[in-house]
């Protein structure tokens, strides 16, 4: 089962109609841009006790807020801003996260988020500023550090696994050798010099 969620790779036409005003397609963008992170904005709407394992590369698998399951089923991507649900196939951006946590409209969710964004919470409704402080009241929870902390760490000792295997091999160069690492690792193979992009379907051990 591929555990890493790759196919939405833009969920703005999922959570606005075809001919929505161009206005909320700007909000959505500039949402989707910015530093907000979805793992925060998930632990600040679950609570800091929901059951979190950070996999490589800022993949997090959870519990899901929509249904009950006792085998983490949610994938974060924190790199693309998604989230998905295995067990109820629920899932999407930062903005249908809160419009289906809330109940609110793809809109609304927009015009919360949009004013977090640019830190002026005045043009939100009463409903939707209860909403943004309920968001913020927790967004910066220690917890979720530390979750990046251990991610960042299984990054580098994926990294470091790599590059020793290709040290060994004498050649820094070689392609093939980096491939067949990659391929024992279960991640997918990029071009050397860029961050390797790691997706793992097992758990590995820390050095
Ligand atoms: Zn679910």
């Amino acid at each position: 089962m591929g555990l890493y969620y790759d196919s939405l790779m833009d969920d703005r036409d999922y959570a606005l109609p075809y001919n929505c005003d161009q206005q909320y397609i700007d909000k959505y963008d500039k949402i989707m841009e910015s530093n907000l992170s979805i793992l925060k904005l998930w632990v600040s709407i679950a609570g800091e006790s929901i059951d979190i394992k950070p996999r490589a590369n800022n993949i997090f698998y959870s519990d899901c807020i929509f249904h009950a399951a006792d085998d983490l089923p949610v994938c974060i991507n924190e790199n693309k801003k998604l989230f998905f649900c295995y067990g109820c196939h629920k899932g999407g951006s930062l903005v249908l996260l809160v419009s289906k946590c809330f109940n609110i409209s793809a809109f609304s969710a927009i015009d919360i988020l949009f004013s977090i964004v640019k830190k002026d919470l005045g043009d939100l409704s009463k409903r939707q500023l209860k909403i943004a402080k309920r968001i913020l009241k927790k967004y910066n929870s220690p917890i979720v550090e530390n979750y990046f902390k251990i991610s960042n760490e299984k990054t580098n000792y994926i990294n470091k696994r790599i590059e020793s295997y290709i040290l060994k091999k004498g050649d820094l160069q070689d392609e093939l050798a980096r491939k067949k690492m990659c391929k024992r690792l279960c991640i997918k193979y990029q071009p050397p010099k860029i961050n390797i992009n790691i997706y793992i379907d097992d758990d590995l051990p820390l050095a």
